[in-house]
């Protein structure tokens, strides 16, 4: 048994079965037992790879984005440069070095400020940035960034962000908790409490058992950048595995060592996610005036060059590199690896011109 397991059994015992949200947050942000609070979750050696570490490309082309939009806004001076949930810090360091490549003048506009929970996690971005050609500040909470126009970036922040779950009984909805089995351990349980009216997907009650899946906790965080967005002007790129809701589905996962784990079996050594409803975010952007365009993550990275930038990095490499360039682009951009079930959205006042995302994306 994980510690955090133990703690959360005794706490459930004594207090009664806690909501999937709260089992989340502890076994993600428990400031001593949790996952991101405790541990470098990423690359090879760790539970997962995000694409920021699977190829520098990524980082480049989200820069590309970035001074496109940054000039589409007429080239704001100052403006905050922000990341929200920046990991190991590698997509930043990607972003700076082809920035201060490809606009010196955006480079010397921004204020760059990361936006990271997990102070074990802001104290190995400091150390990739150590070298970076420009110095960040490091808040906690998107409520603190500076008043500026903003230009903000997330990959795989959302779905790390906790959410409710709801299940179908025979007649009614329950809220799906986590509670203790006749052994004393860790097993959903029926609560009560129902889902908003408004997060149900239209048509007939669905059958017995069915999930539905809402996160308050997102859009209250998309709420935030976008109430910034709309007042001091701005734009959003939000990257992330999802889908289109209102929808239903169980997609709370459990991520260990590159295995899938059961979601209740080792709380804090686990990475615990589930699938981002890019539909609920849009709507939190429209909430504020501001227009969201959504595309698949591989359709995103070929609009902003990505065959032509590997095939510049190839140029007089040796063919073991080329190789593992073409490797990196098949694992960021097609259909059977991160390219559609990944998705890119963008969100910025109505008519802003975003490189990428023509208006009928
Ligand atoms: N963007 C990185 C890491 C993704 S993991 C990458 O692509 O590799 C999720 C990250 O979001 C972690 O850094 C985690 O600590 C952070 N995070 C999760 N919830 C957050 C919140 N509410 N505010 C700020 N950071 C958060």
């Amino acid at each position: 048994m994980t510690r955090l397991k133990e703690r959360l059994a005794r706490m459930i015992a004594a207090a009664g079965p806690i909501g999937i949200a709260d089992y989340m947050a502890a076994c993600l942000f428990d400031p001593v037992d949790g996952y991101y609070t405790t541990r470098e979750p990423f690359g090879a050696e760790g539970d997962f790879t995000t694409a920021p570490e699977i190829s520098q490309m990524f980082g480049e082309l989200v820069a590309v984005w970035c001074v496109g939009a940054w000039e589409a806004l007429g080239r704001p001076a100052p403006f905050c440069l922000a990341e929200i949930g920046p990991g190991r810090g590698t997509l930043m360091q990607d972003m700076m070095r082809t920035i201060a490549r490809l606009s010196p003048d955006m480079l010397r506009a921004a204020e760059v400020a990361m936006v990271e929970a997990s102070p074990h996690l802001a104290a190995v971005q400091e150390r990739t940035l150590a070298d970076a050609p420009k110095r960040p500040s490091w808040l906690e909470r998107p409520q603190d960034l500076p008043r500026l126009p903003l230009v903000v970036v997330a990959n795989e922040l959302f779905d790390a962000i906790p959410l409710r779950q709801y299940v179908m009984g025979s007649k009614i909805w329950h809220e799906r908790m986590v509670g203790l089995d006749e052994a004393g351990d860790l097993a959903f349980v029926a609560g009560p409490g129902a889902p908003p009216p408004g997060a149900v997907p239209p048509g007939p009650a669905p059958a017995p058992g069915t999930v539905l899946e809402v996160a308050p906790a997102r859009a209250a965080m998309m709420d935030v950048l976008c109430e910034r967005i709309a007042a001091d002007g701005g734009a959003g790129l939000f990257i992330d595995y999802g889908y289109t809701g209102p929808a239903y589905g169980d997609t709370l996962q459990a991520l260990r060592r590159h295995e899938y784990d059961p979601v209740l079996a080792n709380p804090g050594e686990a990475d615990l996610t589930a699938h981002v409803d890019f539909g609920a975010l849009a709507e939190a952007a429209h909430g504020h005036g501001l227009a969201a365009r959504l595309l698949d993550q591989g359709e995103f990275l070929m609009r902003m060059g990505l065959a032509e930038r590997a095939s510049a990095l190839g140029r007089n490499a040796p063919a073991e590199r080329r190789e593992r360039l073409q490797s990196e682009v098949d694992r960021l951009a097609r259909p059977e690896a991160m390219g559609t079930l990944f998705k890119v959205l963008a969100v910025a006042r109505p008519g802003a011109e975003l490189p990428g995302f023509s208006s009928a994306d």
